[in-house]
């Protein structure tokens, strides 16, 4: 049987070269950009809540990092370090090396590297934290959006709820962003100086486009017909009332929604043309009370559906 020891050596100890001090010590030690600031965030994922027993290790290596790197996109941060946190009933080697490669791969595409973690025995857990840099000040908030702005969304929303709610109708593009979502680092880096707020959706377009409005003490019109809809929404076998749901509160999608003033509508084109990335723009922020106004094509109000909470009654 493998110690834990030597379980943190074979499988997360591969050199971290951007780090001054990786694996091995009581603590890691990195040298920040001079000028950067460090932006900070972890997600917990664990199996029966967030992922199920049989899931391909691989892919859960991949998501576990990504929802973290969905964070930096966020806030336009770029990601450096990662620590993991994981406790496993057992050594079981073949999960380990599975999960160890699904994780160092993504890692390796975006510059990140580990630098660290914890190893424990227990129901399987898996808890990324992640640090990353961005120019003083560039930060993209929360707390941001004006009056007169426009509200955007990148990609295509509600393909990885479909996936969750009827994989019978999911196509592989759907599964795919379930099962290893792709976050947009990339994206959420070129937006700093033209977004005025940014979110990930992770737990639903109306949800988390509502923690914007919260923070930002504004409000928000959006026309539930231009918001980009995965194309596996679009089959015979689901209907309005699951298309909605899955568009306006289902998570896990890791797209960004962001608010931007007009004036930056062209710049934003050319960032979209420029990663390859669909960006829409589908409604406008308004003076008032915190609140998501959704409307059909007629103008009429759409009811969003609740989108995901881990305490809701
Ligand atoms: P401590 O007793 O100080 O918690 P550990 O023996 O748990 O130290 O960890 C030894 C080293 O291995 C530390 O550098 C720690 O960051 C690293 N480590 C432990 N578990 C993991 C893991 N799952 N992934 C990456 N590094 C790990
Ligand atoms: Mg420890």
């Amino acid at each position: 049987m493998l110690s834990e020891f030597e379980l943190v050596r074979r499988y997360f100890g591969r050199a971290a070269p951007s780090a001054l001090l990786g694996v091995g010590d009581d603590a890691a030690i990195m040298r920040p950009t001079p000028g950067a600031e460090l932006a900070f965030a972890t997600d917990l994922l664990l199996e029966g809540r967030h992922f199920r027993p049989h899931d391909d290790p691989r892919a859960l290596g991949h998501k576990a990092l990504a929802v973290n790197l969905s964070d930096m996109a966020a806030m336009g941060a770029r990601p450096r370090w990662a620590l993991l946190a994981i406790a496993l009933p057992e050594a079981d080697e073949a999960w380990l090396a599975a999960f160890a490669e699904g994780l160092y791969a993504l890692a390796a595409r975006f510059g990140v590297d580990l630098v660290g973690g914890d190893t424990t025995r227990g129901p399987r857990t898996l808890c990324v934290a992640i640090l990353g840099e961005v120019p003083a000040g560039e930060a993209l908030r929360r707390a941001g959006a004006r009056p007169g702005d426009d509200v955007w969304v990148s990609g295509e929303l509600g393909g990885a709820a479909l996936a969750l709610a009827r994989p019978s109708e999911a196509d592989a593009d759907a599964a795919r962003r379930l099962a290893a979502p792709e976050p947009r680092v990339a994206l959420g880096e070129r937006l700093r100086g033209l977004a005025s707020s940014a979110i990930d959706v992770s737990d639903g377009f109306a949800q988390d486009l509502g923690h914007i409005l919260a923070a930002s003490g504004v409000r928000a019109r959006v026309r539930y017909e231009a918001l980009p809809r995965h194309a596996a929404l679009e089959r015979p076998g689901v209907d309005e009332a699951l298309r909605r749901r899955c568009v306006l509160a289902g998570g896990d999608d890791y797209e960004l929604v962001f608010t931007a003033a007009p004036a930056a509508r062209a710049a934003i084109e050319e960032v979209g043309r420029a990663l390859g990335v669909r960006l829409s723009r589908v409604g406008t922020i308004e003076i008032g009370a915190p609140q998501l106004a959704i409307v059909d094509a007629r103008g009429a109000p759409i009811e969003p559906p609740r989108g995901f909470d881990h305490f809701a009654a």
